[in-house]
């Protein structure tokens, strides 16, 4: 029988070794911490959603990272100190700017079957955790923003993903412990 290695035991090494596991391969997952998910995978934000599919290629993001290089409370830091790695990842990310709404679909598409998968998975071994399927509130605090997401419901509808925009009414009676208009 074939043995494969998998070298990182994160979310995505070990979703990995367990299909390749249930294929009937022979697998061994290789994890440089003591235990599986102590990097990236450690105590995200638990949303199994396909919703985020959007890609961060974007002019926009470029224009955003510059602003929140000055703020103390920024979500994201990038020191800026040169490397040749920073480089050239973001030679890449700039050589993927162009295919932003392909990458976007196509991310959508993914991410809907990653969701099956998982989804099926924690039923067949029984695996309990607090599953909430009533969908994910996103909030845009400005009409830009708003009309942006707009467009990118329209591209991750092409990857098969519904996302709607709902009222402020809908909004209340979907999370009744927001406040405000
Ligand atoms: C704050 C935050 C919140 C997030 N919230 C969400 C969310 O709600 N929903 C969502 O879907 N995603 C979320 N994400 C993104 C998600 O967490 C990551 O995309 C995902 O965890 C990446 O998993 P990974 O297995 O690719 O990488 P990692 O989890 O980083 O796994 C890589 C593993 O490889 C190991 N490794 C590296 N080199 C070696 C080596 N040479 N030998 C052996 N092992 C090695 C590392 O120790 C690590 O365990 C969030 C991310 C962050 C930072």
């Amino acid at each position: 029988m074939k043995t494969i290695a998998v070298i990182g035991g994160g979310i995505t090494g070990v979703t990995t070794a367990y299909a390749l596991a249930r294929r009937g391969f022979s697998v061994t997952l290789f994890e440089k911490q003591r235990y599986a998910a102590m990097e990236t995978s450690f105590a995200n934000g638990g949303q199994l959603s396909a919703s985020n599919a959007e890609v961060w290629t974007h002019w926009s993001t470029i224009v955003k990272g510059l602003k929140w290089m000055l703020k103390s409370d920024a979500p994201l830091l990038l020191n800026p100190k040169p490397s040749w790695h920073k480089v050239s990842w973001f030679a890449q990310f700039l050589a993927a700017i162009p295919h932003y709404e392909k990458n976007t679909v196509e991310t959508a598409r993914l991410a809907v079957a990653a969701r099956e998968h998982l989804f099926s998975w924690a039923e067949q071994e029984g695996i309990d955790f607090d599953l909430k399927k009533q969908g994910i509130l996103h909030i845009y605090r400005d009409r830009a923003g708003f009309e942006h997401a707009g467009r990118v419901s329209q591209l991750l509808a092409q990857g098969g993903l519904e996302r709607r925009a709902v009222t402020p009414e809908e909004m209340h009676a979907i999370e009744p412990t927001l406040s405000g208009n």
